[in-house]
């Protein structure tokens, strides 16, 4: 199950512990990506995470801003804005690009949140709702 961030495994008992929930995170993640670099669509023995946008720049630790990547173009990208660096690469494929900019809307699985207004009598609230 692909939920939005690590801290939901956790708030849905899918996790005990941070790690566990990470672990849970980077795997379902990866899963979603068939193992396969997002960028060069290689499939290596170890394959890391990347953010998209880097956390160093602001880009948040969200599964809308992580995908698998190999080690190489994890390197290779460092802090570079990904638009501009996957452009210039000869593995560059539009699909990909597009596959990579519609994760970046990617819906997570699991219970959605949403504010329910109140009106005569009824207080406003928060309900689950599971929705995609
Ligand atoms: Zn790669």
């Amino acid at each position: 199950m692909l939920l939005a961030s690590p801290q939901d495994y956790l708030y849905q008992m899918k996790a005990q512990t941070r790690s566990e929930a990470k672990k849970r995170w980077k795997d379902a993640i990866k899963d979603k990506w068939n193992n396969v670099c997002a960028y060069c669509g290689e499939n290596h023995d170890q394959m890391t995470l990347d953010h998209i946008h880097p956390q160093v720049l602001g880009g948040t630790n969200e599964t809308t801003n992580v995908i698998c990547c190999c080690e190489d173009c994890n390197r290779e990208k460092g802090h570079k804005n990904w638009e501009d660096w996957y452009i210039k690469q000869f593995f560059f494929t539009e699909d990909r690009y597009d596959r990579i900019k519609e994760w970046q809307r990617v819906k997570s699985e699991g219970p959605k949140k949403r504010l329910v207004r109140g009106s005569k009598g009824c207080k406003t609230r928060i309900v689950i709702t599971n929705g995609r």
